[in-house]
């Protein structure tokens, strides 16, 4: 599956805000916004102009597609997705990002970032209702138990993150159990449960153009 693979620091400054794609880094003061918090380019600093209402669209779902780390089609297809479901279509966006595997192994604190969670899942070490599931696009549903592989909680990696999340916290529609690296999911997440600063009507609004 192609994925993007240039600097990611890069990404946050273009939004001007994090968005923690990077991990632990992203907690500390090597962070390109807490360092320089400047557009990227030759010309970044200059570049704080007014947005018209198309750009600022056009960020927000840039910005969104960007924290969940997924290529324009797949964003595309999920609004798509979204659309087709009852109720308000910015919500049940945020909602089915929020459902997908690879979000869920972040939050739950077995990768320190979405990416690292997507090659959790790719490389076999996760398992839905103890069976492995290694399609990070794979949608969870209340009651599904996710768990980390029996041969791989043994994994640094995988520990180091579980002991970095502590300080992160578990959303109130998951919930973790440490010793045996199982985590449920209780409910389907609501829009207050979106840690992240997002309006998501502008992305309603882009894709109604
Ligand atoms: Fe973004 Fe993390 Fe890089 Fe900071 S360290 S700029 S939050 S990816």
């Amino acid at each position: 599956m192609a994925r993007y693979r240039g600097p990611v620091c890069r990404l946050c400054r273009r939004e001007g805000m994090k968005l923690f794609l990077k991990g632990e880094r992203c907690y500390k003061e090597k962070c390109a916004i807490e360092r320089r918090n400047v557009p990227p380019g030759q010309h970044g600093m200059g570049r704080r102009r007014k947005v018209q209402a198309y750009g600022q669209q056009l960020r927000e779902k840039q910005k969104l597609r960007r924290v969940y780390g997924l290529l324009e089609g797949q964003f595309r297809r999920t609004f798509a997705e979204a659309s087709r479901r009852r109720g308000v279509t910015g919500e049940n966006l945020l909602q089915l990002l929020n459902l997908r595997l690879d979000n869920v192994v972040y939050e739950l604190g077995f990768a320190t970032s979405r990416n690292q969670a997507r090659q959790l899942v790719r490389h076999g070490h996760i398992q839905v209702n103890g069976r492995k599931v290694d399609i990070p696009s794979f949608h969870v549903k209340p009651g599904m138990e996710i768990s980390v592989k029996e041969k791989s909680r043994k994994n640094a990696r995988i520990q180091e993150s579980m002991e970095f999340a502590r300080g992160r916290g578990i959303p109130a529609w998951l919930e973790l159990d440490e010793d045996t690296f199982t985590g449920k999911v209780l409910e389907l997440p609501t829009r207050e449960d979106v840690r992240i600063p997002i309006q998501e009507q502008l992305i309603v609004e882009l894709y109604s153009r």
